[in-house]
C-alpha cells in the first residue's frame, strides 16, 4: 500500500461538457474527501476544476490551489483551504508535481494533456515513481491509451514505461488502484536495450 496524503490533479477547466463528467468528478471528490486525501490542483473555479474543489471541500476534506499570479488576477475564486500564488506556470507545475504522492488526470482538454504527459515523460527519466491514474469517464482516454499503445508497436515507447499508468472509470476503483499500486523507479540511462538512445 502506498501513502496517499496529497494527490495532484490535472482536469479540465471548461463547462460545456456534459453532466456525466461533473458527476464522475463530484463522486471523485467525495472518495478524496473520506478518505482524507488532500487534493492539490491548479486553483480554479471553473469547469471539472471548480466541481473537484467544491466537492471536497463540501465533504470536509482538504484542497490546495496552486496558481499563478496572472491567472489568479483574472478569475473568480473558491474559499480553498490553501491558495498558494506563484509568478510563473513553471513554479505552478514544479509545486505541483512535488506536493502530490500520486497524480490523477481526469477528463480535459490541452492544459490536462500538457500536465499528463509532462509528468508521464518525467517518470521515464527517473525524476518520480508515482502512480498516474487516468479517470476514465465514458472512455475519455480511450484514445490516448490506443496512441501510447500505437507509440509502443512502433517503439518509439517502451513498455515498461506504462508501468505508472492506471486507467478505470470508477473513480472509487481508481483511488484503491492507486494506492496498491506500486511504480518501480526506471532508470532510462542503464536500460540495455534501448541502449541506441543514449
Ligand atoms: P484545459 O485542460 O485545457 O481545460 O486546461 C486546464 C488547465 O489550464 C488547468 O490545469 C490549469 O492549469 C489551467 N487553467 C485553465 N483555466 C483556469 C482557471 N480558470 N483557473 C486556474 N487555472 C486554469
Amino acid at each position: 500500500m502506498n501513502e496517499l496524503k496529497r494527490i495532484t490533479v490535472f482536469c479540465g477547466s471548461s463547462n460545456n461538457v456534459d453532466q456525466k463528467y461533473f458527476k464522475a468528478v463530484e463522486e471523485l471528490g467525495a472518495v478524496l474527501a473520506e478518505k482524507n486525501i488532500e487534493v492539490i490542483y491548479g486553483g480554479g473555479n471553473v469547469g471539472l476544476m471548480g466541481a473537484l474543489a467544491r466537492t471536497v471541500l463540501k465533504h470536509g476534506g482538504r484542497v490546495t490551489g496552486i496558481i499563478p499570479r496572472k491567472i489568479y488576477d483574472n478569475v473568480s475564486h473558491i474559499e480553498l483551504s490553501d491558495l498558494i500564488i506563484v509568478e510563473t506556470m513553471h513554479e505552478r507545475k514544479a509545486k505541483m508535481y512535488e506536493s502530490g504522492d500520486a497524480f490523477l488526470a481526469l477528463p480535459g482538454g490541452i492544459g490536462t494533456l500538457e500536465e499528463l504527459t509532462e509528468i508521464f515523460t518525467w517518470y521515464q527519466l527517473e525524476y518520480h515513481n508515482k502512480p498516474i491514474g487516468l479517470l476514465n469517464t465514458k472512455g475519455y482516454y480511450d484514445p490516448f491509451y490506443r496512441m501510447l499503445e500505437h507509440m509502443v508497436e512502433e517503439g518509439f515507447l517502451h513498455n515498461r514505461y506504462m508501468e505508472p499508468l492506471l486507467t478505470e472509470e470508477s473513480p472509487k476503483q481508481l483511488v484503491e488502484n492507486i494506492r496498491s499500486h506500486s511504480v518501480p523507479l526506471m532508470n532510462k540511462w542503464k536500460q540495455d536495450d534501448i541502449g541506441d538512445r543514449i
